[in-house]
């Protein structure tokens, strides 16, 4: 039979119950204490000794722990590595547990919070430079959609995907959490589920509306019922983590997928558009333009980046206020100036609203406020358009600024436990409170001075401790007199060396210092309070504040860097083109620059008439940079960026995919052929007229037959059927056969020379194919042994030879019907006709039914 738990035990399974899959820590003292395999877990995750406490069931309970004044420090290491924890506290103290029940009570506990990576405010926990999301996935009626918040800043999206991919958003979003419903289809994409109920987009509506508190949500947009539940699940789940107490949300914004350039998630990082391949800031396109001054501003561009924009108008709006900072270089260094003082508001608003805000929050959003109402003051009224918009977000906060102005000393401190954050001036009762307390300790200073006369003992000191309090402190060998009877000391300590005496005359001041200590310590709180209640009512407003601050730091920092690198205002046309003139990889560019060489800047023309580049040449030549740098144009210039080119004409991409051939990949062990086909097969079934794709040596990771056989039919089909922008990087010769067949595509190289015996690569595209591969010239420079170069040369003249007789790998290509892509797809339009007529029961259609089937078959055909 097994022994019943122990009182401890069983409320401590309680808890874990309640935890779920979130590791469970349990206060006890001055430690959070993990059990079982929680313990086991925790322990190799945070490198601390597992040991064990009691039995339960008759084995020992592997136990481990951590200091609660340094639990942040390991919260930041278990969230990192992935995992959720649940904080049970001690709700009562060990006192009030033994008065009310016994003195072998045991304290309540109750978990307090769930620390999620999507749900946290704390400053040492979040990266000041990142968003935060927590994104919740919702399915109702047959659509898909996805709700995020950032509960640090309050920010509320609502996604409408619009036909678009769940895990591109996620991507873009870069989610640090998602959550879905237990039987969602996309659980496999979320770390915590939630029941169904919780998405139920009935009753996510009216919970939004009690939220908010309004009586419709038309005033936020328009909202599906997957939208609805996407928001309603989202909402529930940050309620569950706070157990109750929600976090800052701000009305929903609805986000439309369409109104940004489509990037899925494989092209994010091939382009490497805000962290490397690598997983790091460093090396990528963000990195390489961010110039911002505040971590709002640096947020801000990072989702910029990361979402492009669709719409003419709002695209050139931002490049007028980027423009008219770019021209004026002393508005563009003062707002610079200002904007690198400012601390950052949102986030200090963030952990006010969630209850974690300290007086030092409340004095950054004095000093944010008061900055951005000065910068508002100096904004030209004839600025750009968007600056008229965003200028007047900037004021407003007057009466705000002066109260924090009048209620705090000018640095306030983290802990608000010691006081002393309230200016003086502010409260007459408060100041009263100082006084009697700087009163007492001037009277304790006096008293010392009387007691050393009184007893003539020079080295008489009045000391404090936790544990005495104020009391008076004697060397040992002058403590003999006051220990008489009547020296009206009396005896409280003896220590190496000292002896410690309380008198009743320092014991009724020290009384009265520490009355009103206490006093004045709970009349600060009450302000801090009242203060922080009185900044929240306008948390909107400061939230706006914030935004605009951003938007202004995003701006200047894209001036600076188009200033710094002479990059060129991008001019965004309707019709389908792209005209680069000299064009530069930023990131590149800086890595050659770093090396002291130079970068060759290069040309892109694409048109109607000239839709796919096929680019070749050797090795290492700069044929992927010359792609990529062409992509990351585009998304610069959709994200209201300058470019890196003397001059970009370009129109609108709609979604942007780059490929890059399998080898590349193979340091991260996937089925790399596989995915490199997956990826592709995207591509073909996705880009319009209006793409952007770029593909790095597609078919490479497979046999040469097979790879350029796949590499041609890639070609053809981009070329026939979807009639995007594209750029072609292939190392197959034969491909440049298309050319005499394709209209729109044509030949490209980048340029190398032989120079006594080296190859020099020059990095400079030209047209026509390359004349030679130059695979024997990249392998010597390589290193390789001249002996093994030698005998490859051998065998590439006896290869030569045999294809000059054969016609070689393509040989037989060129009578190879084209268009074939376009034969395979009206061929399966004819399959999908015929399967939906021979499944009609004509008997069984009303007149209805079968006007809406002539409808259908009319869709297909
Ligand atoms: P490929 O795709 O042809 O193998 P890459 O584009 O990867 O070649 O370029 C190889 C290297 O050449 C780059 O890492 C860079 O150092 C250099 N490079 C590429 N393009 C340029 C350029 N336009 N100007 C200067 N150096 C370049």
């Amino acid at each position: 039979m097994t022994a019943a738990p122990t009182p401890m035990m069983a409320q401590y399974l309680t808890l874990k119950e309640e935890a779920g899959d979130c590791l469970l820590f349990y206060r006890m003292g001055d430690f959070f204490e993990l059990f079982f395999d929680d313990a086991r877990v925790a322990a190799a995750c945070l490198d601390i000794v597992l040991t064990a406490r009691g039995e339960h069931d008759g084995d020992k309970v592997p136990m481990c722990g951590v200091p609660v004044h340094a639990a942040t420090a390991y919260l930041q290491r278990l969230i990192k590595a992935g995992h959720r924890v649940a904080i049970a506290e001690q709700t009562e103290s060990p006192e009030a547990a033994r008065k009310a029940r016994g003195s072998k009570a045991l304290v309540n506990r109750a978990i307090v919070r769930f620390v999620t990576a999507g749900t946290l405010t704390e400053e040492a926990l979040l990266d000041a430079r990142s968003d935060n999301w927590c994104v919740a996935i919702g399915e109702a009626a047959g659509g898909v959609a996805l709700a995020a918040a950032d509960v640090s800043t309050g920010r509320f999206l609502v996604v409408a995907l619009d036909g678009g991919s769940v895990t591109a958003e996620l991507a873009r979003l870069a989610a640090a959490e998602v959550v879905a419903a237990e039987d969602s289809a996309h659980a496999e994409l979320a770390g915590a589920l939630r029941p169904r109920a919780e998405f139920d987009s009935g009753a996510a509506e009216a919970r939004l509306k009690r939220l908010f508190g309004v009586a419709t949500l038309d005033g936020f947009g328009q909202f599906g019922r997957a939208e609805l539940a996407a928001a309603g699940g989202l909402v529930a789940y940050l309620d569950h983590t706070a157990k109750g107490a929600l976090p800052f949300l701000r009305p929903p914004v609805v986000h439309r997928a369409s109104a940004t350039m489509a990037i899925d998630a494989a092209t994010r990082e091939s382009l490497e558009l805000t962290c490397t391949a690598a997983g790091q800031r460093k090396g990528s396109l963000l990195d390489a333009v961010d110039r911002t001054v505040t971590g709002a501003g640096a947020r801000a561009l990072a989702a910029d980046l990361g979402a492009p924009l669709m719409d003419r108008a709002a695209i050139d709006a931002r490049l007028d206020l980027v423009g008219w900072l770019h021209d004026d270089g002393g508005a563009r260094e003062r707002l610079r100036a200002a904007l690198r003082a400012l601390p950052d508001i949102g986030r200090a608003l963030g952990r006010l609203v969630a209850g974690r805000g300290s007086p030092r929050d409340l004095g950054q959003l004095r000093d944010g406020l008061d900055g951005a109402w000065l910068l508002g003051e100096r904004m030209p009224a004839d600025g750009p358009a968007l600056l008229a918009e965003i200028a007047p977000r900037l004021r407003g906060h007057g009466a705000l600024i002066d109260l924090l102005k009048r209620a705090l000393v000018p640095s306030p401190p983290i802990d608000a436990s010691d006081g002393g954050y309230i200016a003086a001036g502010y409260d007459v009762a408060l100041d009263d409170l100082r006084d009697a307390g700087a009163g007492g300790r001037r009277a304790i200073a006096a008293l010392e001075a009387e007691m050393r006369t009184q007893t003539g003992v020079s080295a008489l000191k009045v000391r404090h401790n936790n544990v005495l309090g104020y009391h008076v402190e004697v060397p040992a060998r002058a403590a003999d007199a006051l220990m008489k009877p009547d020296s009206g000391f009396t005896h409280r300590q003896t220590l190496a060396g000292v002896v410690r005496f309380n008198t009743p005359a320092l014991h009724e001041v020290a009384a009265r210092v520490a009355q009103s200590g206490a006093h004045a310590l709970a009349a600060e709180a009450a302000h801090l309070e009242e203060l922080t209640a009185t900044a929240l009512a306008q948390r909107e407003a400061i939230a706006a504040t914030a935004d605009a601050l951003a938007r202004l730091d995003v701006a200047a920092a894209l001036a600076e860097r188009a200033v710094e690198g002479g990059w060129a205002r991008p001019a965004l046309v309707e019709h389908s083109c792209f005209e680069i003139i000299g064009g530069r990889h930023p990131v590149v560019e800086a890595a050659v620059a770093k090396a002291g060489e130079r970068f060759v800047a290069n040309d892109c023309h694409l048109s109607e008439q000239s839709r796919l580049w096929l680019v070749t040449g050797p090795n290492m030549g700069g044929k992927s940079t010359f792609l990529r740098q062409n992509a990351l144009i585009a998304v610069l210039a959709q994200a209201g960026s300058y470019v890196p080119a003397t001059s970009a004409t370009l129109g609108l991409v709609d979604r942007l995919f780059s490929r890059v051939g399998a080898s590349d990949n193979l340091a991260r062990g996937r089925s790399t052929f596989m995915v490199e086909m997956v990826e592709t097969a995207a591509i073909l079934a996705q880009a319009t007229p209006r793409s952007f794709v770029i593909l790095d040596e597609v078919g490479r990771g497979t046999s040469t037959y097979d790879g350029l056989a796949i590499a041609w039919a890639v070609v053809e089909a981009i070329h026939e059927d979807n009639r995007c922008r594209c750029l072609f990087a292939t190392h197959y010769h034969e491909l440049t056969r298309l050319a005499e067949r394709c209209a729109a595509l044509s030949l490209h190289h980048v340029r190398a020379r032989e120079w006594k015996g080296e190859l020099v690569l020059l990095h400079e595209l030209a047209d026509g194919p390359a004349d030679r591969s130059y695979g024997l010239a990249v392998a010597r420079l390589a290193g390789m042994p001249p002996a093994t170069v030698a005998r490859a040369k051998a065998v590439l003249a006896k290869l030569e030879a045999g294809r000059a007789k054969t016609g070689g790998l393509a040989a037989g290509l060129d009578d190879l019907p084209l268009f074939a892509a376009a034969q395979a797809v009206e061929e399966a339009q004819c399959d999908a006709i015929r399967a939906e007529v021979e499944a009609l029961d004509i008997d069984a259609l009303t007149p209805r039914e079968a006007l809406d089937t002539l409808y259908r078959l009319k869709a297909l055909a």
